[in-house]
């Protein structure tokens, strides 16, 4: 998608700070973090939401939890906990329509979300 910022992203022509990248998932540092830890998640293939995936796609969301996991491993988020998010539509919070999951962790996240 040629508008796409996660696209673009992607591609090369908006720099990020990357975190985990393979042939099918990108992983960068949000922009605007909401805890000491803040990375988002990407397909490389540009999908809006969990409503619009192919089995191909859900494949791939199963492996986004793998590379989460493998993240939060390796900073050490894993004793004390973290969060994964994924909002979807307006309702959601979803400001960027390319699906992504949030990675949230290094402070006490709060329950329920405003
Ligand atoms: P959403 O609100 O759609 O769930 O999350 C979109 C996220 O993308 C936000 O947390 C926002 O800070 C992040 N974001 C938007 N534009 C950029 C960008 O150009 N670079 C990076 N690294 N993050 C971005
Ligand atoms: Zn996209």
């Amino acid at each position: 998608m040629d508008q796409c910022v996660f696209c673009k992203i992607i591609k090369g022509e908006i720099p990020s700070s990357k975190v985990y990248e393979d042939d099918k998932v990108l992983a960068f540092n949000d922009i605007n973090p909401e805890a000491p830890v803040h990375i988002l998640i990407v397909p490389k293939t540009h999908v809006q939401s969990i409503m619009e995936l192919d089995e191909n796609g859900y494949n791939i969301i199963g492996h986004i939890f793998k590379v989460a996991s493998d993240i939060a491993k390796n900073l050490k988020l894993d004793k004390r906990g973290f969060r994964i998010v994924n909002n979807i539509g307006e309702d959601g919070g979803q400001t960027v329509p390319h699906i992504h999951f949030h990675l949230l962790g290094g402070r006490n996240l709060q329950w329920p979300p405003g």
